[in-house]
């Protein structure tokens, strides 16, 4: 590295390592500050160029930058621009297998590396921390840093993991970044990493080429309303967003009936047809994508013509960020609303669904510490076993590590998926007897299954009374040397109990608290969108204003052109029929298990899916009550079961 001062070098090294003439607004300023050794949070919309902020200071800096972020897909991207740049830069992730991990962890050791990606789950193995503790860390770099904010919209657990991390490996500075944060959120993520109010560093949100729009709507019109906005303007490609998996297939059917090349896109397709569609949409000039919110993360496409939300965001972030993606090169392009007050039924049972019951959580907490100090925990066992949604018991999980009751280990793989490439007959015979035997009963525990063998390792553990560990390494050796393919399954977590006397009936109340405190919030987002869409003032500004910006009236909105302000009409909810609460009190009559308690029953009826109604949805009885809120439905549980 030569003399020159950081700030002289970075800015030469934009030109000759990068390729770029000059710095975008804000990347200088988040440069020069890392280089001072402050932490920075920088909020510029996406596609604004924050990596910059992190890869160039990586170069300046001696010791390794770490980067952590949440998508594995932009991840590969980044190391593969990075890479042709010549700048040593690599992922630690679950995807490697045991030679290119080996690898990756020689360059960190040795000095070499100077970037490394992580996703925040790798965060729970102590043996990579163990990794991270041994090297110079100049750098930490948190992409889509408003997950840490647990009031935020988006709120990952893993992430609250990060701020005692730095402190822990004493790492010297931190870059946040994002591209929605209020102001609240703001402040949270400052708060985590000690960053001063002057190293916030934000730039424009406004995007003068984005004209806004807002359109009341009822549930028979929609449809109608969307095929007008399309025919009536440009052909150019363009997504409609969908809250529900169901919507989106009706709607392309919809829209390709009355001819236009429209597509689905939602996670319940199966991988190769979601490729397909985006890959088509990536090369169309005329394309429409109808998809749920699953779509849109990997997208730069930068011609984007329209987007059209068919449902209502569940957050104004979220809005922020889908109407985002239009018109990147800087054309213009429309963003449409279609504003139906039905739609925040939808979205509040969605919050609901995931309000654990306390009861619940106090079976947890009972199970946890009551049993052994190690314990390898499944989350989907978890999760079906008490009845909390998936990513809740990961959230739950969280919170006792936080709060030094466990503390995590690490990973480890409960079953494995084994496919042999040839008869056993073919490789048993290179090893010697002993191993052989040995094999022979491994392979013996492999369970059948369509193209795999299964073998649950700590079962096949226990019957053959052999080390877990000698099971798994005799699974790589096989795989290791082509006899067979090997795929992890089940992976539990480890934790470490370190409270076990603490008193679980107190804990589970607080910790209820905090769920119910996260509902308010979640269901209070929902009704701030639904305010912004139906506002009669400049929608541009409203937008800006949520996230802390100041300007004057766009001009250019559908409220700044004299459309009228999108009141949706109400909802008309009508008190339930008898003929539907004789069916609720038959319900309640059959007493299923699964419905014990009036807020499980309220879910049920409301055709709020938790794990353990699961295998109940086809009861007539489930989602009777679809279309009214849910407070409605709780107080009616509840009076009826208390009869
Ligand atoms: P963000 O993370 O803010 O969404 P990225 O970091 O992915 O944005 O950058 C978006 C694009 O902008 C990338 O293709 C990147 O190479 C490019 N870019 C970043 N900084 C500059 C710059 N100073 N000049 C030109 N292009 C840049
Ligand atoms: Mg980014």
């Amino acid at each position: 590295m030569t003399s020159a001062p950081p700030e002289r070098s970075a800015r030469a090294m934009l030109g000759s390592v990068f390729g770029f003439p000059g710095f975008r607004p804000g990347q200088a300023e988040a440069v020069q500050r890392l280089l001072e050794g402050r932490s920075v949070l920088a909020v510029f919309p996406t596609g604004a160029g924050k990596s910059l902020c992190y890869q160039l200071p990586a170069l300046c800096l001696s010791g390794v930058t770490v980067v952590i972020s949440p998508l594995i897909a932009l991840m590969k991207d980044q190391i593969d621009f990075l890479t042709a740049k010549g700048v040593a830069a690599a992922r630690y992730d679950s995807t490697l297998d045991a030679d290119q991990a080996r690898s990756v962890l020689d360059g960190l050791r040795g000095g070499r590396l100077k970037l490394l990606y992580i996703s925040p789950e790798r965060l729970a193995n102590e043996r990579f921390l163990q990794h991270l503790r041994s090297v110079k860390i100049s750098l930490l770099a948190v992409d889509e840093a408003h997950c840490i904010s647990e009031w935020g919209h988006n709120f990952r657990p893993d992430y609250l993991k990060i701020a005692d991390l730095v402190r822990d490996l004493g790492i010297p500075r931190v870059l946040a970044l994002t591209a929605t944060a209020d102001p609240a959120t703001a402040q949270d993520i400052a708060r985590a990493f000690a960053i001063a109010p002057e190293d916030v560093v934000r730039t424009g949100f406004h995007r003068p080429n984005l004209e806004l729009r807002a359109t009341a709507v009822t549930p028979g019109s929609r449809r109608r309303t969307l095929l007008d906005r399309l025919a009536s303007r440009p052909r150019g490609p363009a997504i409609v967003y969908v809250t529900l998996q169901k919507t989106a297939e009706t709607v392309a059917e919809y829209l390709n009936r009355n001819g236009f090349q429209a597509r689905a896109y939602h996670a319940g397709m199966e991988n190769e047809d979601r490729d397909a569609v985006q890959d088509a949409f990536m090369a169309s000039k005329d394309m429409i994508v109808v998809a749920t919110i699953a779509f849109g993360m990997g997208v730069d496409k930068a011609d984007i013509r329209a987007v059209y939300h068919y449902n209502l965001p569940k957050c104004v972030e979220s809005y922020a960020q889908e109407i985002g993606r239009a018109g990147r090169d800087g054309a213009p392009a429309v963003c449409e609303l279609l504003v139906c007050r039905q739609d925040t039924v939808t979205l509040e049972n969605f919050v609901l669904g995931d309000t654990p019951d306390e009861g619940s959580i106090a079976a947890v907490l009972d199970e946890i510490l009551g049993g052994e100090a190690q314990q390898d925990i499944s989350t989907y066992d978890l999760s079906n076993r008490h009845d909390i949604r998936p990513l809740v018991v990961r959230t739950l999980l969280t919170y006792l590590e936080l709060a030094g009751v466990l503390r995590s280990v690490g990973h480890v793989y409960s079953s494995y998926l084994v496919e042999p490439l040839k008869p056993s007959a073919e490789f048993l015979p290179l090893f010697d007897p002993q191993r052989q035997d040995f094999l022979r009963r491994v392979l013996a525990r492999l369970v059948k299954r369509r193209k795999y063998f299964v073998i649950d390792v700590d079962e096949a553990a226990q019957a053959l009374e052999e080390p877990r560990e000698r099971i798994v390494s005799a699974l790589d050796y096989l795989h290791a040397q082509g006899h067979v393919t090997l795929k992890t399954s089940g992976v539990k977590q480890r934790f470490r109990v370190l409270a076990p006397d603490r008193d679980s009936s107190a804990l589970a109340a607080e910790l209820a608290r905090r769920f119910n405190q996260r509902e308010t919030r979640d269901v209070e987002r929902v009704g701030r969108m639904l305010a912004l869409a139906a506002t009669s003032g400049c929608l541009t500004r409203e937008l800006a204003g949520h996230f802390g910006e100041e300007m004057g009236d766009c001009g250019h909105c559908g409220p700044c052109l004299g459309d009228a302000p999108a009141h949706p009409a109400p909802l008309g909810v009508r008190r339930p029929k008898t003929q539907a609460l004789e069916r609720v009190a038959a319900l309640i009559g059959e007493r299923l298990p699964q419905l014990g308690t009036p807020r499980r029953m309220a879910k049920f009826l409301c055709g709020i899916s938790s794990p353990a109604t699961s295998r109940l949805k086809g009861h007539e009885a489930f989602g009777l009550f679809e279309r009214v809120p849910f407070t409605m439905v709780l107080e009616l549980a509840r009076r009826e079961m208390e009869r």
